[in-house]
């Protein structure tokens, strides 16, 4: 099956032509044209299988389309248990963004907060954060919550091992409840779904 037929628009299949992908793999094939009808959606999918893309291919996609006057806010954030993975999914995106006028930013501990508050200041759409990390930036009025469209909890099983579900939980009851979630984990287990009971509700269940 070619990338032509998910529903993703020229400027996103030419960034990823030249990355040579030739075409999706199953989850993308899966997720993405689950994603880009706005449901929420929960996947069972290991690291190296794409799955990165089946999230941000479609959130690129959501986000170029309609709205064309530039917001300052986050429309899209993305959590992931660590640093090196937040660098990862943000140059990414980076890459699959480049014939689309959309930024993404990754935020994670351990590091000065001055450079992540003043590309934030700036503007970001597409925020890729460690949870605590964003929780403190929240809480000094660096982000705002108020734009967000679509939340996806990336490698949730791993978050949930290292402890952060009352982070979680703090930021999901910030955040609009209007919006779009995601969930992918390696696996789905009983403490994971307990987690998408609470963010991300009926949704398509996707393995792979
Ligand atoms: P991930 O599972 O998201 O960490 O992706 C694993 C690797 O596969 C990354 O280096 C991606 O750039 C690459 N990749 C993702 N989707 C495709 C695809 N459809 N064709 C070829 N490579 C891909």
């Amino acid at each position: 099956m070619p990338f032509s037929t998910l529903g993703l628009s020229d400027p996103i299949l030419k960034a990823i032509a030249e990355l040579g992908y030739q075409s999706p793999t199953p989850i993308q094939e899966k997720a993405i044209p689950v994603a880009l009808t706005g449901k929420n959606l929960i996947a069972a999918a290991q690291t190296g299988t794409g799955k990165t893309a089946s999230f941000t291919l479609p959130i690129l996609e959501m986000l170029s389309k309609g709205e064309t006057q530039r917001k300052k806010r986050v429309r899209a954030l993305v959590l992931v248990p660590t640093r090196e993975l937040a660098v990862q999914v943000a140059d990414n995106v980076e890459q699959y963004s480049k014939y689309i006028g959309l930024t993404s930013l990754a935020v994670y501990g351990g590091v000065d907060d001055k450079p992540q508050r003043q590309r934030l200041i700036e503007g970001v759409d597409i925020l890729v954060a460690t949870p605590g990390r964003l929780l403190d930036l929240h809480s000094q009025k660096a982000v705002y919550f108020e734009e967000i469209e679509v939340l996806v909890l990336d490698e949730a099983d791993r978050m949930l091992d290292m402890g952060f579900i009352e982070k979680i939980n703090d930021i999901v009851e910030r955040l609009p409840l209007d919006r779009q979630n995601m969930l992918f984990s390696a696996t789905l287990s009983r403490q994971v779904r307990e987690l998408a009971k609470t963010a991300v509700h009926n949704p398509v269940e996707i393995s792979v």
